[in-house]
Parts: C-alpha cells; sequence; structure tokens
C-alpha cells in the first residue's frame, strides 16, 4: 500500500477516507493520527506535560490559507511553541500565559510558509510503541516544529512580549 503525502507537514500516511480540520490544511490519514496521539495524551495522565506541544506542533505543521482564523492560529501556538521552548513555560503555568498570548492575537500578521515544515511529524508520534518514547518524540516534534519557521522566529518573539 503506497503512503500519502500530508500538504501540511509532509508526513507520509496510509490512505484513508475522513474528515480534516476546517483550516488547518493535511490529509485525512494525517488528522486521523493526530486524534490518536491526542486520545494517548487524554488517556495518560505522564502525557499531560507534553500534551500542548502536541498541539502547539501540529497546528504550526498545519498553517493552512490566510483566513484570520488561519493566520490565528499559526501565530498563538508559535507564541506557545516559545515560551515553552526558549522561555521554560511548564504546562502547570500554561493557562494564565495563554490569556496573555490570546490578547496579542489582533496584532498577528501572516507569516508565509516555510519550504520545510519540520523532519518529525505526528507520524513519528503516532508510532511511538510506550508513553516515554511517545513524550520524547512529542519533544523533539515541537523543536523541529519550532525550528523550521527560524525565519520569523524575531517576530513570534514580539508577539510573545506583546502579551
Ligand atoms: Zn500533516
Amino acid at each position: 500500500m503506497s503512503l500519502l503525502e500530508c500538504p501540511g507537514c509532509g508526513g507520509r500516511f496510509a490512505p484513508f477516507d475522513g474528515p480534516v480540520h476546517a483550516y488547518m490544511e493535511s490529509s485525512p490519514g494525517c488528522w486521523q493520527a493526530f486524534g490518536q496521539v491526542l486520545a494517548r495524551e487524554y488517556g495518560n495522565p505522564g502525557l499531560f506535560a507534553v500534551h500542548r506541544l502536541s498541539v502547539d506542533a501540529y497546528a504550526v505543521q498545519h498553517p493552512g490559507g490566510d483566513s484570520r482564523q488561519a493566520i490565528q492560529s499559526v501565530g498563538v501556538h508559535l507564541v506557545r511553541l516559545c515560551l515553552f521552548l526558549e522561555r521554560g513555560l511548564t504546562a502547570e503555568a500554561a493557562n494564565d500565559a495563554m490569556l496573555r498570548v490570546a490578547k496579542a492575537k489582533a496584532a498577528m500578521t501572516w507569516l508565509a510558509r516555510p519550504a520545510s515544515l519540520g523532519a518529525v511529524t505526528v507520524a513519528d508520534v503516532v508510532a511511538a510503541t510506550d508513553a516515554p518514547a511517545h513524550a520524547d518524540l512529542v519533544r523533539r516534534w515541537a523543536r523541529a516544529a519550532w525550528d523550521a519557521w527560524a525565519t520569523h522566529h524575531d517576530l513570534v518573539r514580539r508577539w510573545a512580549d506583546a502579551g
């Protein structure tokens, strides 16, 4: 069976007939894999610490078009990755920070999509065979997704400062 490349993250997935997200552009197989990753995280309290990283990594690897929703989704999730990966924000302290991030939304502008969105995708995470491997892969996934947007990091840091 040949695998199909996701138009968002570039991950490769078995053909699957199903729904996709409204504005995060993905293949149905990729969206299904993300659902499996989330289900695993909801079902294991030990994965709480990486759950937000999964959501952020997925969002910024599936930027979609230039609708206001898509622009703000990419912007907010990049700011969150900046806070987690560069500024040491913890999952426990995340809620307050996210309220501040929401205030910066109105100023967010469209970011040109990088040619590559990172070498690690949800296809790698969904293949993890246990929770420690899952957590490790999510951290690598989030780092790869954040690094992929390097040309916009300075702007994203300013958005993070504005919140
Ligand atoms: Zn994808």
